[in-house]
């Protein structure tokens, strides 16, 4: 197997080519060889394992999934690669590379495609400046055991992150709503060709096959979260105001008295049930 994350492979498979690095399509490619082994490793992929993998580059994830998995497809944007890929992962026939760009692709339809039989699951070394929208994706498709992704450290900590912390956002309750994150192991820059200006880190979300808690309105409860979070330094009955015009100052005043909070409270305090506690008090109001 092409040890792609020693440079002194990479660097004339890349000139060979003609390859240069595109920073618009967020191309920082591996050079440390225990990264891909720990991502495929810690991710819990195995023989019984479809994996979906973005962004392959050069392939150094790709090749340590495809020894461990029992299908890999990958989806790569950048056609450039495919001489390369051709070289470095040639060998494997448990894999398939679709020339696309991620955020273009029905996922449900592809996992069930493509991974009929098997766990799904999705890993990456994603490409930073799409990580919300992929992460995004990745979680509402609702079809993924475990999505294992690196992402800058500073998003990984805003994904783990608790209730009242500076980090919390609806970012965090959006991801922790459909799966239990946990923060794996730190990437320094130099691991990288070329190296970010930022550290990063590996987080594994295990998505959650029921929800501990009961939400009537799926929309309401996201809107609730986002006017929560919309005014972070103000009163959450501020939030609500202005994120529900139709409840009025007064409305949401008596929706978070109805739910036992004091009139004081703030969004960024409460946890996913108390947000759910909250989303279904409008949800009756609504109905009622
Ligand atoms: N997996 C390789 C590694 O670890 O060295 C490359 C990771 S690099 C951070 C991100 C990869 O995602 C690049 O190969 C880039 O071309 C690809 N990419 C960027 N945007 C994409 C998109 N919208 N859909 C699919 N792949 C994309």
């Amino acid at each position: 197997m092409v040890n792609v994350t020693d440079i002194n492979v990479m660097k004339p498979l890349l000139a060979e080519h003609g390859f240069h690095f595109s920073k618009a399509k967020g191309q920082n490619f591996l050079i440390a060889s225990w990264v891909p082994e720990n991502i495929a490793l810690e991710s819990g992929v195995t023989k019984d394992v479809g994996v979906l993998e973005i962004g392959p580059g050069i392939g150094p994830l790709t090749q340590q999934l495809c020894r461990n998995a029992g299908r890999v497809c990958a989806v790569e944007v950048d056609n450039r690669l495919k001489p390369i890929l051709d070289i470095t992962v040639g060998e494997f026939d448990n894999l398939e590379i679709l020339w696309n760009d991620v955020l273009k692709l029905d996922i449900p339809a592809l996992v069930r495609e493509k991974f009929e039989g098997l766990r799904p699951m999705a890993c990456a070394n994603l490409p930073y400046y799409i990580t919300s929208p992929i992460l995004t994706a990745l979680l509402e498709a609702e079809c993924f055991e475990a999505v294992t992704v690196m992402v800058q450290k500073e998003v990984a900590q805003r994904i783990a992150a608790k209730p009242g912390s500076a980090d919390y956002s609806a970012f965090t309750v959006f991801c922790q709503y459909y799966a239990e994150p946990e923060l794996l192991f730190d990437v320094p820059p130099h691991c990288f060709l070329p190296a970010p200006k930022v550290t990063s880190a590996v987080i594994t979300l295990r998505t959650r096959k029921e929800k501990p808690w009961e939400i009537l309105d799926q929309d309401i409860f996201f809107r609730t979260v986002r006017a929560s979070f919309a005014m972070r330094r103000k009163k959450l009955s501020n939030g609500l105001a202005s994120g529900f015009p139709e409840l009025g100052k007064q409305g949401a005043a008596e929706v978070i008295a109805a739910c036992g909070f004091s009139e004081n409270v703030r969004g960024e305090t409460l946890s996913i049930p108390e947000f759910a506690k909250i989303a279904n008090e409008i949800t009756r109001r609504k109905m009622g």
